[in-house]
């Protein structure tokens, strides 16, 4: 059986870590007929947009894709080419595992957790108006009508809409998720003590559907300043999470550095109709084009994408040939060397080569 998916190198080290990534599934022996479609900076000098419509057509026709890092310019220029993709597509929940590797240098060796993320709506819905913009004085005017509270004049806005269908369909997935999974307990982070309506409304969401799920997954709600100071210190009490857009966003990242970084850690965006798989980390311009950066984030993002499509046993080779290469701490990259400038740190190519090396042992 063969399979069509849509590879988006993206940009920064987007092309080195995919590259990677492709040279370790090609060696699982699925056979993939990959379809490249460019995006971020390349696809700006050439088609003057970052997000080619080719670029979702692909994802839509082939419903399986993967992508490196792209870049999003801060505070000018094009909207956040992954913001958008995950919206246009509908991949409402973004799933990010964070599990001890051996020979990391993790924080925190018993970390095991799997994160769900909203994907589509909240602070990251775009919803904004700039200082002094026509707009964004039309709102305040209309919100200081309507409200006790008043927003200053020179304000710029963004909108945090939660919805009843948007948070329903990420806790029921996180829930399904646990209960075929094995999974023991949901945490629902919020912050509905401050914000009584849009976390209020998640929050009653999540204490509705798992009353469905009573005696088979337990459910709690933690409030998600208190939740980052328990995942620092007690990481091994969480098992699976569900968050709104933003704190999933931030919460992620400091599950990734519990457990090594965000040179590896994985992530998928899940959709009804589409599937896109990438990496939590960014394009880290700093380092593209160097052959420097930890390929792992992305590979194993290849092994999620591997699972998606049924390919279990691929996935479990690909997945132990990696913590293998890492456990032997040789072909790795600086990252995870015990020091960062140890001269014996491989390149991001080598370290894949010695991944498909083990795969084929
Ligand atoms: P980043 O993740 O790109 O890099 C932060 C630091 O993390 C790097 O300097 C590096 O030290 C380390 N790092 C990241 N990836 C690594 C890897 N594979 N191996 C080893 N070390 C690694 O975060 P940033 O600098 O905040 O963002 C850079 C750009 O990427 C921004 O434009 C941002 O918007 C974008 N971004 C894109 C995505 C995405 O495409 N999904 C996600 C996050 C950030």
């Amino acid at each position: 059986m063969s399979y069509r998916v849509t590879l988006l190198p993206g940009d920064g080290i987007g092309p080195e870590v995919t590259k990677a990534m492709r040279a370790c599934v090609d060696a699982t022996g699925v056979k993939i007929n990959w379809d490249e479609v460019i995006v971020g900076a390349p696809a700006i000098e050439k088609f003057g947009t970052p997000l080619p419509q080719a670029a979702i057509e692909s994802v839509k026709k082939n419903k399986v894709a993967i992508k490196g890092p792209i870049e999003t310019p801060i505070g000018k220029g094009f909207r956040s080419v992954n913001v958008q993709l995950r919206q246009e597509l509908d991949l409402y929940a973004c799933v990010r595992p964070a599990k001890y590797i051996e020979g990391t240098k993790a924080v925190n060796t018993k970390v095991d957790i799997v994160i769900f993320r909203e994907n589509t709506e909240d602070l990251y819905a775009g919803v904004e108006f700039d200082v002094n913009s026509p707009e964004a004085k039309h709102l305040i005017q209309e919100i200081n009508k309507v409200s006790v509270k008043k927003v200053r004049e020179d304000s710029a806005i963004s909108i945090k809409p939660i919805s009843i269908f948007g948070s329903e369909r990420i806790i029921r997935y996180a829930f399904e998720y646990a209960l075929k999974n094995g999974r023991k307990k949901v945490s629902l982070v919020h912050k509905a003590n401050i914000m009584k309506f849009t976390d209020g409304l998640f929050l009653r969401m999540g204490q509705k559907i798992a009353l469905e799920y009573a005696g088979k997954v337990t459910f709690e709600d933690v409030i998600v300043d208190n939740m980052c100071m328990q995942l620092v210190q007690k990481p091994e009490l969480y098992d699976v999470l569900v968050l709104p857009n933003l704190y999933g966003d931030i919460v992620s990242d400091l599950c990734a550095g519990l457990v090594g970084g965000l040179g590896i850690a994985p992530g998928a965006n899940i959709g009804s109709a589409a599937a896109l798989f990438e990496p939590v980390h960014g394009s880290a311009p700093k380092y593209a084009g160097q052959n420097k950066v930890n390929p792992t984030a992305t590979i194993l993002s290849a092994v999620m994408m591997l699972r998606h499509l049924g390919e279990m046993d691929a996935a479990r080779r690909l997945e132990k040939a990696v913590c293998d290469v890492i456990k032997e701490g040789t072909d790795v990259t600086y990252d995870l060397k015990a020091d960062r400038n140890d001269p014996g740190s491989v390149g991001t190519q080598e370290m894949a080569a010695a991944i498909c090396k083990k795969l084929k042992q």
